[in-house]
């Protein structure tokens, strides 16, 4: 009998704190929304994002978190102990802007000016990294008030140059891995997410395993021999070489790759050769993306271009090299974690609102920190509910309504919550 009010106590306590972060959830949008408007208005390019930072840092500061800052440049790390021993998770947020000058016509719209490889261009958050920073922004200040409900540790990440650091410079996901952020203390696993401009607020998309592509550019060097146009005889041509690599290519796609297992893409995007009608040069350079969505592929697919490159050129009387330079790795939800998260993100979004996709042959840099942890990678609604088409990603035009942002809050809240817990 005795132990019946203490019971009694514990029950009304614990209903009490779940609608207390509930709760604190709901509170938080309208900030949320305001910093969106804030990073929205001032972007700032890939390894440059110093105010961004400054800002990120002085909000976790003010939580009382443990905060490192320079990480990868400009990246900022905080830490946030629960009061309970346990696992360690990590949220991640990528917080860099585009060389795009903006379209719309936002009371926060992007005025920003910047250069841009020599060129002077607009900046503006055309991937929506602004509302990724307001979302991890915002969770961190609920968990700040929760901390006696976490059994573990969570490491928020803002990480700079997602969409690639200038040329000559290192930056990103890999620069951050590599400067040990998974690392002290060590990250059991990690979830990300993308808002994205084609999906109607209110619901999350996911894929178990390759979810988006590895991503590797590209060049060929064919060299050959210059002759006069009219005697082809008296010399090799590159040009030619270069179409029969490009069909070699493309049979690796058709003829040797198991497209039930995922699908890949090579693209030659860009031939250079060739000065006038009556010269047969002497080399051809091509330039070109691979898209792969499983690892095994992606090896066998670099593998055999490397041999009908140099073969193919061979068999032709001409040389040739080929040089990969690696964008991203499969981004690989790890099939496991994901389907342990599920109910948190069903429990975000309500189970109908959560949603099977396809496979994307886009690039996301997360992927490193996957390569490394199991990570669950998802994308979030930001179209108006009654749009039926959007601007993609990238463009002037680019869009995402506010009122998106807060299941991102919610489902990165429950994600940390549910894995250090279970
Ligand atoms: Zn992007
Ligand atoms: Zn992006």
């Amino acid at each position: 009998m005795k132990f019946l009010p203490a019971l009694c106590c514990l029950i009304i306590s614990s209903a009490f704190s779940q609608t207390t972060l509930e709760q604190d959830i709901i509170d938080i949008e309208p900030k949320v929304i305001e910093w969106r408007h804030h990073f929205h208005q001032n972007p700032e390019l890939s390894n440059r994002e110093f105010k961004t930072a400054e800002k990120i840092a002085e909000h976790l500061k003010s939580l009382g978190f443990e905060v490192q800052t320079g990480v990868a440049k400009t990246g900022v790390v905080g830490i946030l102990k629960g009061d309970l021993p346990g696992k360690v998770v990590a949220l991640r947020a990528d917080i860099d802007a585009l060389p795009v000058t903006e379209r719309n016509d936002l009371p926060f719209k992007s005025e920003v000016r910047d250069t841009f490889l020599g060129t002077e261009t607009g900046v503006m958050h055309a991937c929506g990294h602004d509302t990724h920073i307001s979302i991890l922004m915002g969770v961190a200040e609920v968990f700040s008030k929760h901390k006696d409900k976490i059994k573990g540790t969570i490491k928020f990440i803002f990480q700079p140059a997602e969409e690639g650091p200038p040329p000559g410079e290192e930056g990103g996901a890999s620069l951050m891995v590599k400067e040990g952020v998974l690392e002290n203390p060590k990250v059991d696993a990690i979830f990300g997410l993308h808002i994205n401009s084609a999906t109607p607020v209110g619901t999350i998309k996911y894929k178990p395993g390759g979810m988006m592509a590895a991503v590797e550019r590209f060049v060929v060097n064919v060299k050959g021999k210059q002759t006069h146009g009219s005697q082809p005889w008296g010399g090799v041509d590159p040009i030619y070489i270069s179409a029969k690599i490009i069909d070699g290519y493309q049979s690796i796609i058709s003829r040797e790759s198991n497209l039930l297992v995922e699908p890949a893409v090579i693209t030659v995007g860009k031939i250079t050769s060739g000065v006038r009608f009556n010269i047969i040069p002497e080399s051809a350079e091509l330039i070109g993306t691979v898209r792969t969505l499983d690892a095994d592929m992606r090896t066998k697919i670099i593998t055999r271009m490397t041999e009908m490159t140099e073969t193919i050129a061979k068999a032709y009387g001409g040389e040739a090299t080929i040089e990969f330079q690696e964008n991203t790795l499969v981004t690989y939800n790890d099939p496991d974690l994901t389907s342990q998260m599920l109910p948190s993100l069903e429990k975000a979004a309500g189970k109908d609102n959560v949603k099977l996709m396809k496979a994307v042959t886009g690039g996301e840099d997360f992927s490193y920190f996957q390569e490394v942890v199991p990570g669950l990678y998802f994308y979030l609604g930001g179209m108006t509910p009654g749009n039926t088409e959007a601007f993609p990603h990238h463009t002037p035009d680019f869009k995402i309504d506010d009122n998106g942002l807060i299941l991102g809050v919610k489902a990165m809240t429950y994600l940390a919550l549910d894995y250090l817990n279970n």
